[in-house]
C-alpha cells in the first residue's frame, strides 16, 4: 500500500498522479501528490517505478497501513527501492535483461528453442 511522498524529492512532475490505476492521488496545490484515497490502492508498485526521483514508497503490506518514518526509510534503502530493484532508471540493469525464467517456451516454443540463454522447464 502506498505509505510515503517524499516532499523533499518530489519534483512535481505528476507521472504518479497519472500512472495510478485506481486514481489514489490528488495533485496538490504545491505540486507535491497528496495520498487522497489510500484504501484504493493496489499496491501494484507502478507509482513508484515511475518516479523519477526515488520519492514513493510503497508497502508489500497490502491489506493494512504502515506506519512509516522516511527518514528511516532512506537509512534502510527502501525509497524508490522497487524502481531500484527492477532496474528501472539510469544506469541501472533492466530486471528483463537478467531474467532467464522460461516463460517465452510456453508461449512460443519455436521462439524459446533458439532464445539465447533461454531454458527449457520440464
Ligand atoms: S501502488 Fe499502484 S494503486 Fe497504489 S498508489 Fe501506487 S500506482 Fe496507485
Ligand atoms: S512521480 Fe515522483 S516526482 Fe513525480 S510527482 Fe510523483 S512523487 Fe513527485
Amino acid at each position: 500500500m502506498i505509505e510515503l511522498v517524499s516532499e523533499d524529492r518530489c519534483v512535481q512532475c505528476k507521472l504518479c498522479v497519472k500512472v495510478c490505476p485506481t486514481n489514489v492521488f490528488d495533485a496538490g496545490e504545491d505540486g507535491i501528490p497528496v495520498i487522497a484515497r489510500q484504501e484504493d490502492c493496489q499496491t501494484c508498485f507502478v507509482c513508484e517505478a515511475y518516479c523519477p526521483v526515488d520519492a514513493l514508497y510503497v508497502s508489500p503490506q497490502a491489506d493494512l497501513p504502515e506506519h512509516v518514518e522516511e527518514s528511516d526509510l532512506i537509512e534502510r534503502g527502501l525509497l524508490g527501492s522497487w524502481r531500484e530493484k527492477i532496474g528501472w532508471g539510469p544506469g541501472r540493469t533492466k530486471l528483463a535483461a537478467i531474467d532467464t525464467t522460461a516463460f517465452i517456451d510456453r508461449i512460443h516454443p519455436v521462439f524459446g528453442k533458439q532464445g539465447k540463454g533461454i531454458h527449457t522447464i520440464r
